[in-house]
């Protein structure tokens, strides 16, 4: 199939394309890398009349850092988040999650900013910022506001943005020096969406957590922070302590069923990853083997 018409607007400025999404509304989309856009349109699940093209626009691209605040423009590809120094050396976990996001092609194309408001719920990147505790920076017609990623995904293909709203930048405090961090996602193949991922970062003290944050995706029509982390601070790890974390889990998760998994396997691939990230951030291999426990 194809899109059907629509009118293209190629936006000079920000204020330009705020400009366009102010007079056209919902019957306007942005246009970022076009990843996610450009398909759905092609299956006409969007039919928008008018697409505003921001790509070009350079102030919205790049990553920084000052005052241990990692800034990301929104147009930050994923291959330049790859390839990037301040990531791999203030948000590693984010590095490693992006070499999860599809396929070469998509990521030189596919952005950051696309990514977070797509809001696809077995995306990688929504569960890195819960993970980080980012802050969503968003321009619309009454100036710049700032959301916490916690408050920025509402639902599936759901976020804070209005229709009128840019995101903007995404801005990720460094992680903590000694902090820690575990990714992993099943799929059927890499590149393909997670059918239960887990984004995991922490800090370890003789052997304990001091902190420890669980970003899920793929297992609810979000992504999630698990509260079961709370049960694993400052205790001595057992496999009692870890039991009993994973049965938390269970409460807190409500996993959807489709082609690819049933709502059972995706909590038994989420307490099997726990164990996982357990085991990897406390270097004890005994505790990892998941699924019996
Ligand atoms: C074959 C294939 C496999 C894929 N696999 C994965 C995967 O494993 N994991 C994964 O996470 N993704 C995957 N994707 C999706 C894709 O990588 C991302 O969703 C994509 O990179 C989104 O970024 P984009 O710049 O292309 O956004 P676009 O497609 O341009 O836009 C996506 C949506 O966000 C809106 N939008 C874009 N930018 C902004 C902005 N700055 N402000 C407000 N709204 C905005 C658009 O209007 C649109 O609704 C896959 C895609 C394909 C085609």
């Amino acid at each position: 199939m194809k899109a059907s018409a629509f009118d293209y607007a190629r936006a000079t400025s920000v204020e330009h394309a705020l400009g366009l999404l102010v007079s056209h509304g919902e019957r306007a989309k942005v246009l970022s890398g076009g990843q996610s856009l450009l398909p759905a349109m092609n299956m006409r699940l969007i039919v928008p009349e008018l697409l505003v093209d921001i790509s070009g626009l350079a102030e919205l691209r790049g990553i920084a850092v000052k005052a241990g605040v990692l800034t990301i423009g929104a147009l930050t590809r994923h291959v330049d988040l790859l390839r990037s120094p301040e990531v791999a050396e203030h948000a590693p976990l984010l590095r490693d999650a992006v070499a999860h996001v599809a396929h070469p092609a998509i990521r030189n194309r596919g952005t950051i900013g696309g990514s977070l408001a797509h809001a696809d719920p077995a995306s990688e990147l929504p569960a890195c910022m819960l993970t980080l505790g980012a802050t969503i920076v968003i321009r619309g017609p009454d100036g710049e506001h700032r959301v916490a990623a916690e408050e920025f995904f509402l639902g599936i293909y759901e976020t804070a943005l209005g229709p009128r709203d840019l995101l903007v930048a995404i801005e990720l405090p460094a992680a903590p020096k000694g902090s820690t961090y575990f990714f992993h996602e099943f799929a059927r193949r890499h590149g393909d969406y997670a059918i239960a991922g887990l984004a995991a970062q922490g800090l370890v003290e003789r052997e304990r957590f001091t902190e420890l944050r669980l970003g899920y995706f793929a297992v609810g029509d979000r992504p999630m922070m698990a509260k079961a982390a709370d049960r694993l601070l400052g205790v001595a790890m057992t496999p009692a302590v870890l039991s009993e974390a994973r049965s938390a889990l269970d409460d807190e998760l409500h996993p959807l069923e489709d082609q690819q998994a049933s709502s059972a396997m995706r909590r038994h691939l989420a307490k099997v990853l726990l164990a996982r990230c357990v085991s990897a951030l406390l270097c004890r291999p005994d505790l990892g083997t998941g699924a019996s426990m």
